[in-house]
This record gives C-alpha cells, sequence and structure tokens, in this order.
C-alpha cells in the first residue's frame, strides 16, 4: 500500500478518499475487506512463530499473514494507513478509544523510567483526570505554555497539549511548543482540528493523538482512538497494545476508514456553519463571550448571562448530548458532563467557567440551527418579566456561579 517513489504528492481530499485503499482494484474488490477473524490458521507454526519473535524484537507489523487480531488485523491496518497519510506521518496505531490511546503513549514512555508529564490546561476532562490522579503511575505537572521549557525534568517522557482545546478552543502555537519541549517528545491532541485544519507533525509534534471517536468517524456510532507517529514510536505503541489489548474492533477500523473519505468536505462545510453561528452569537446580547478558534473549525464555545442548563433542555433539532464531530449538532455543557471530573476550581482557573456551553456544530442547514439556539436562548434576562415575590426568580443553580 506504499506509494512508489514516482507517485506524485496528492492533495489531503484526493488521500481521503484513497489512501488505504490503493491495493483493492488490484484485489477485484471496491470496498474494503471487513475481516473479522480473531485468529488465523496456519499450517506453518515455525513461520508464525517467527513472525512472534520479529513482533516481540521490534515492534514492527508482522509481515505476512495475521496470527491473532491483538497483534495484527488487515481492515485497521487500512485505516492506520489512511489516517498516517493524512497526518502526514510514518506510521498510525489505533486504539479502542481515545482514552486508550492517551493511555499507551503514557506507558511507552513510563515503561522507560520516564513518569513525569508536563502538561497545557485545558485538557479533555478525561485526559486531565487521567493525569491528574496518576492513574498509570505518572506525575504531571500542568503549567502555560511559556512554563514548558522549565518544567521539563530529567525524567520528563511527554509535553501533552490539546489545540485548539477542549472544551474553551484556546490554540497553543504548536511550533513554539514544539521548540520549547527541546528533545522531550510533543504529543499533541488533534481531535478538534482535524488534519484537515492542523497537521501537528509539520510543527514538530513527534505524537498526534486523536479520539477517532469524534470527526475521524464523524457519525456519532464508533468509538476509537489513534496515534500517529513516527515508526521508532509506533513500534513501541504496538507492543504495548499487544500486551495490554486496547485494540480497536475491525468494525471500527472499517467505519474509521469510510469516514475519513469525507472528512475534508464534512469538517469544511461544518466550520463554514460554525464559523457563522459564532459571529451571530457574538452579537447577541444574552451571550456574554465567544470563543471560536482562529485556526476555524466546527466547534463553538459560548459564556451566557442566563441558566446554562435551560438551553441544554430548550434545544429541539441540536442534541443536548456530550461527544462532538457528528453529522449532525451537539451542545452540552462542559461543568456538568466533559469536565466534570476535573476539579471545580482547576476547571474554572482553566478558563471552563460554569456558563460556558459548548457546540459541535454539524451539517445541518445554519437558519434552523440557529433558530433552535435563539428559541433555546430563552429572553434576554432584561426583558423577563420581574417575578412576583421572587418566588419563581430565574434563580441560576447554585453550583453556577
Ligand atoms: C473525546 C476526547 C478524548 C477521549 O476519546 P475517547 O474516544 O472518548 O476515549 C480525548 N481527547 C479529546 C480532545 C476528546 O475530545
Amino acid at each position: 500500500m506504499e506509494t512508489t517513489a514516482a507517485t506524485p504528492p496528492r492533495s489531503l481530499s484526493t488521500e481521503a478518499v484513497h489512501a488505504g485503499r490503493e491495493d483493492l482494484a488490484d484485489l477485484g474488490l471496491h470496498a474494503p475487506p471487513l475481516d473479522l477473524s480473531t485468529t488465523y490458521p496456519s499450517r506453518d507454526s515455525r513461520a508464525e512463530a517467527a513472525r512472534i519473535d520479529a513482533f516481540a524484537a521490534t515492534g514492527a507489523q508482522p509481515d505476512g499473514p495475521p496470527v491473532y487480531s491483538r497483534l495484527d488485523n488487515p481492515t485497521t491496518a487500512r485505516f492506520e494507513t489512511a489516517l498516517a497519510r493524512l497526518e502526514g506521518t510514518e506510521s498510525a496505531v489505533a486504539f479502542a478509544s481515545g482514552m486508550a490511546a492517551l493511555t499507551a503513549c503514557l506507558l511507552v514512555r513510563s515503561s522507560m523510567g520516564l513518569r513525569h508529564v508536563v502538561a497545557v490546561r485545558p485538557l479533555y476532562g478525561c485526559s486531565d483526570h487521567l493525569l491528574t490522579a496518576g492513574l498509570l503511575g505518572s506525575e504531571v505537572s500542568w503549567v502555560d505554555p511559556d512554563g514548558i521549557a522549565e518544567a521539563i525534568r530529567p525524567d520528563t517522557g511527554l509535553v501533552m497539549v490539546e489545540s485548539p482545546a477542549n472544551p474553551t478552543l484556546a490554540e497553543v502555537d504548536l511550533g513554539a511548543v514544539a521548540r520549547a519541549c527541546g528533545e522531550v517528545p510533543l504529543l499533541a491532541d488533534n481531535t478538534f482540528a482535524t488534519p484537515v485544519l492542523q497537521r501537528p507533525a509539520e510543527h514538530g509534534a513527534r505524537i498526534v493523538l486523536h479520539s477517532a471517536t469524534k470527526y475521524l468517524g464523524g457519525h456519532g456510532d464508533v468509538l476509537g482512538g489513534v496515534v500517529a507517529c513516527d515508526e521508532e514510536f509506533a513500534r513501541k505503541l504496538r507492543q504495548v497494545r499487544f500486551a495490554t489489548g486496547g485494540v480497536l474492533h475491525p468494525l471500527a477500523g472499517y467505519l474509521l476508514l469510510r469516514g475519513l473519505a469525507t472528512l475534508p468536505v464534512r469538517v469544511r462545510a461544518a466550520s463554514a456553519t460554525a464559523a457563522l453561528l459564532a459571529e451571530r452569537l457574538a452579537g447577541d446580547p444574552r451571550v456574554t463571550r465567544v470563543h471560536y478558534p482562529k485556526l476555524g473549525g466546527a466547534m463553538v464555545a459560548f459564556e451566557i448571562e442566563g441558566d446554562p442548563h435551560e438551553v441544554i433542555a430548550g434545544v429541539r433539532l441540536i442534541t443536548p448530548a456530550v461527544s462532538l464531530g457528528s453529522v449532525d449538532s451537539l451542545i452540552q455543557h462542559p461543568a456538568s458532563i466533559s469536565h466534570r471530573i476535573v476539579d471545580a476550581d482547576d476547571r474554572r482557573s482553566s478558563g471552563v467557567s460554569d456558563r460556558l456551553l459548548r457546540m459541535s456544530v454539524g451539517l445541518e442547514d445554519v437558519e434552523d440551527l440557529w433558530q433552535d439556539l435563539d428559541a433555546a436562548l430563552g429572553a434576554p434576562l432584561s426583558a423577563r418579566p420581574a417575578p412576583a415575590r421572587g418566588a419563581d426568580a430565574p434563580v441560576p443553580d447554585p453550583a453556577v456561579r
């Protein structure tokens, strides 16, 4: 499935529909085959022993017929080939979820005695939790981007950032951050931007993480994670994946490869709608602050003067649900859901206000979305009738300050 030296570089849109599928016509196939085998019969156990030895020694993707699907699956391998091509990395390694992918990255480094992580908030709530709770025996130093270089120690294994970050859409200068990391690998979570808008490896990130559950899958029906990186790191990730078992199901691999084909059109269309909504929200008296990345994208976050719980209860077209990146629009309240597990003070000090709502803009018509948001936002507080004796006053939730 390698492109030959004579193949001219192709654009992202072309790679999205062809990468990982180059051999299909020669196989007489159009759709990629879905291989659900857990095991692979072989009468040549000497050859299998040699493949297992080679994998144990190097972590290279085994040649020849697969042995067992925790080690190797051809459908998942197509998705990995395609994602690596889109991110501009040598390799990619897929996992059962974004969190399984992050876990494997941390284990690779801590197994080398490098258990310290330098990270910039905000991160996705569960990533923050995994680091803060030290569940994998790691220790984290939370810093601002300009404090990275100073926070690095001899046992620092990773520097981790998200840009745009979940849920505030805060951006960091990936190139500057990568330079501050020196020899320490920079792990950039690129879930929000996708390779359509940003390819962190081009800016010096050695490890590019995705919750494939989001834009890569794109239809809210597949959980997965993937790490795009150089082959040296990929080999270590494959060995950890084999030993710990967080593999992507082949049906998920099939759906993710299918999702990649429409990734560029989905991201561009949803981003155009999101930019329009961000503009309208910014001019709305019920909205106190809008967060929309300079990079663009299909995520919009906004703080409101009213009660965010009412907006979640009030939407009718937009799906009130955590997660993002689907063809339909989703809205959620980070302080209640995606970032609930982060300590409230840490959450607030990293810019995740209790009045913040995070919306993942889908492929609906912009006017229909605006109508739904407009209705869910309700009347401006100033235009609401004064409540009799204060009994029914629109008192904000006590948890919301
Ligand atoms: C959802 C998410 C994750 C975790 O991914 P799962 O697939 O849910 O395990 C990690 N990072 C970001 C930015 C996310 O949005």
